[in-house]
């Protein structure tokens, strides 16, 4: 189909959190979409009524909000090809269920789920399948007398399209290349179930192919299922869209698939927001202070290099340099710190009021105390050079919210003289006095009475901040204001001087 607009979908069963790795899966779709101008659209696969979870739609459409991925079709926007969610679709489901029982590519089976069972437990490689469906329950060994009679009682049944033997299966993988499948491997698939829904495996096609997908991007999970698709394509008699399956995100110790339990497990998100399934809370990387940006600059490199070394992209530079040839064929570890590193990167060159309206809930929240807006990004501008993660900006600059709780005394008794300590006090008054020449001030005045920098520095800066690690001092006695610096700064040597007492 190369004249063709590109189309591609995320097409998600709404089944609970959406994990990273399907975030993954979208971002792919959407660089790839937006790269041939092309449209990204969002399917729900909601047929499997027993995962069936509520919420779980509203989290993914917000996930791909939050992560600035945009959907050209889906569940609320429409679109000429809607509806998008296959629980909308079932006649549509019926009609090709029963084009391909008419054709012969599939087949009634009135098995019992019991019957099936037992006979799983009788031999555990059973497979409903071309060696075993001439002894079972269905039209294709039933007499359609028996057949008619059974459907007119209502006898319960699943449609199950008909796998031949001895045949090769060949996939065309953008990512993996050449794959083929021996149909002697795969199982008689049930395409309709007993409750009268689709399973997955027939509403995805069909709406792949009604929706004109031209490009399938999933997780590799999905590959094995591809040999039922390619087969339900050629009974169709339609040309399949082009595969390309993804790598897996691996956990961090690079065995074995990230899963949502690792997150607790190492510590980190697998979530893009919060997830409260009922007693299940799983924490996002929003909430745990990670811009958008740093979440699709990580995402968007695991499993897919450029090139080169350069690692730093925003969106449009990874649509515009994305390919699927460049994708990895083996799967992507999960690096947390590395996450951390493009989100510090992305808070350092983030404006100040921007991050301000991102902290100024947990701010409000953990001080108890509504702060200015523009003194919040202040406090941005001092501390975003020396935090991964937003919240860090109030927890390690929390002095600018309230009163120092601790100070580092074992750093500061270091320095500390008693004979300097009126020199501090003069200093914590001349912080007051001196309006915007505090930096000059001080400095002149630690040079005219022959102090030692080293000596009074640290001190100033504990009394202040509490600790060596904060912001310039300076600046930051310019953020809380003098009279509020000075203030700190008395109460603050006069504990040292105390402190200092008990230790000589
Ligand atoms: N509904 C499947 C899922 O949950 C879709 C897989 C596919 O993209 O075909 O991931």
């Amino acid at each position: 189909m190369p004249d063709s607009k590109v189309r591609v979908r995320f097409a998600p069963s709404p089944t609970g959190a959406l994990h990273i790795g399907g975030v993954r899966t979208a971002l792919y779709n959407y660089l790839f979409a937006k790269q041939h101008k092309g449209d990204f659209i969002l399917r729900i696969e909601d047929t499997d009524q027993g995962r069936y979870v509520p919420g779980a739609e509203d989290y993914i459409v917000r996930s791909l909000e939050w992560a600035g991925i945009h959907t050209d079709e889906s569940p609320s926007q429409g679109g000429k090809y809607g509806p998008y969610r296959q629980s909308e679709r079932m006649d549509i489901y019926h009609t090709y269920a029963h084009q391909l029982l008419e054709n012969g590519f599939a087949y009634y089976a009135f098995d019992t789920p019991e019957e099936l069972t037992a006979m799983r437990e009788k031999d555990a490689t059973f497979k409903y399948d071309a060696s075993s469906r001439n002894t079972l329950q269905n039209s294709i060994v039933l007499s359609q007398k028996t057949v008619q009679e059974y459907l007119q009682a209502g006898k319960s049944f699943v449609i199950r399209m008909k796998v031949d033997a001895h045949q090769e299966i060949e996939i065309e993988d953008t990512i993996r290349g050449k794959v083929v499948f021996n149909s002697n491997e795969i199982d008689d698939k049930v395409i309709l179930k007993g409750d009268g829904m689709p399973t997955y495996h027939l509403a995805n096609i069909v709406d792949d192919h009604l929706m004109e997908i031209t490009h399938v991007i999933r997780g590799e999970e999905w590959l094995p299922s591809t040999a039922h698709h390619v087969l339900l394509y050629r009974y169709f008699g339609w040309t399949p869209p082009e595969f390309a399956h993804l790598p897996l995100i691996l956990k961090p110790t690079g065995q074995g698939k990230l899963s949502k339990r690792d997150g607790a497990t190492f510590g980190f998100p697998v979530f893009p927001l919060q997830w409260n399934g009922g007693d299940e809370i799983f924490p996002g990387f929003r909430e745990a202070g990670f811009l958008p940006e740093a979440v699709i600059n990580f995402l968007g490199l695991m499993g897919w290099s450029p090139g080169t070394d350069e690692e730093l992209f925003s969106m449009n530079e990874f649509i515009s340099m994305f390919s699927l040839e460049r994708i990895h064929k083996a799967g992507a570890r999960f690096d947390f710190d590395k996450a951390k590193w493009f989100n510090q990167h992305y808070i350092i060159i983030s404006e100040d009021t921007y991050l301000a309206s991102l902290v100024k809930e947990g701010v409000t929240k953990m001080f108890g105390v509504n702060f200015d807006s523009d003194y919040i990004a202040q406090v941005c501008s001092l501390m975003k050079e020396r935090v991964h993660l937003l919240p860090e900006i109030y927890t390690q600059g929390a002095f600018f919210f309230e009163e120092v709780r601790n100070y580092d005394l074992a750093a500061v008794l270091k320095k500390y003289k008693p004979e300097n300590h009126a020199h501090l006090e003069n200093m914590a008054n001349l912080i007051l006095s001196s309006g915007n020449a505090v930096e000059e001030v001080i400095k002149n005045y630690i040079h005219d009475k022959e102090l030692k920098m080293g000596e009074i520095f640290p001190v100033l800066r504990i009394g202040i901040s509490g600790t060596m690690q904060g912001p310039d001092l300076f600046k930051t006695i310019q953020v809380l204001g003098n009279q509020k610096a000075s203030q700190r700064l008395l109460k603050a040597i006069s504990l040292f001087q105390d402190e200092s007492k008990k230790v000589s």
